[in-house]
């Protein structure tokens, strides 16, 4: 998949303006090269309810949001590919009171908790397109030397 996250909030809009295409993007992120059954290991699977597989073989059934943070949230997925969008694309990240306002969330606690959620099993599980390549990685000022602190002595001439 690589490359493929939205770029601007206009794309973000138009792709994932339905919990359907939300929970494609998922799908698409879990599992790279096609659904695999974890019971039984076949391919074969039926999109059944929204955001569920069936296997075709054993019938067992998972949401794609199993083992995710949006596992037993009671928000659309939609609001969260909204706050991950505000979240990743915000030059210094944003506040939990910025993402209840431009999310509309009735709570504040609603928005903290949100964020504190994303950030980190959101670089897990998609981090290999969308946080990596997001301003969210920051510059690690590598090759910048420190100055020496004080007491500290310089070990070169
Ligand atoms: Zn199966």
């Amino acid at each position: 998949m690589g490359e493929d996250f939205p770029r601007t909030l206009l794309e973000l809009e138009r792709r994932f303006s339905a919990e359907d295409a939300c929970a494609e993007y998922l799908a698409a992120l879990r599992w790279p090269d096609g659904w695999v059954c974890p019971r039984c290991a076949r391919v074969d699977a039926w999109s059944v309810r929204r955001n569920r597989w069936l296997c075709d073989h054993c019938r067992y059934e998972m949401s794609v949001t199993a083992g995710t943070i949006f596992q037993d949230s009671h928000l659309p997925l939609t609001i969260w590919f909204r706050a991950m969008w505000q979240i990743t694309s915000q030059k210094n990240g944003i506040s939990a009171l910025g993402l209840q306002r431009v999310l509309g969330l009735g709570s504040y606690k609603t928005a903290w908790a949100m964020l504190i959620s994303c950030v980190g099993p959101w670089f897990a599980l998609a981090g290999t397109s969308w946080m990596a390549s997001s301003r969210w990685t920051r510059p690690t000022g590598a090759g910048r030397k420190r100055a020496p602190l004080a007491g500290e002595r310089n070990s070169r001439p």
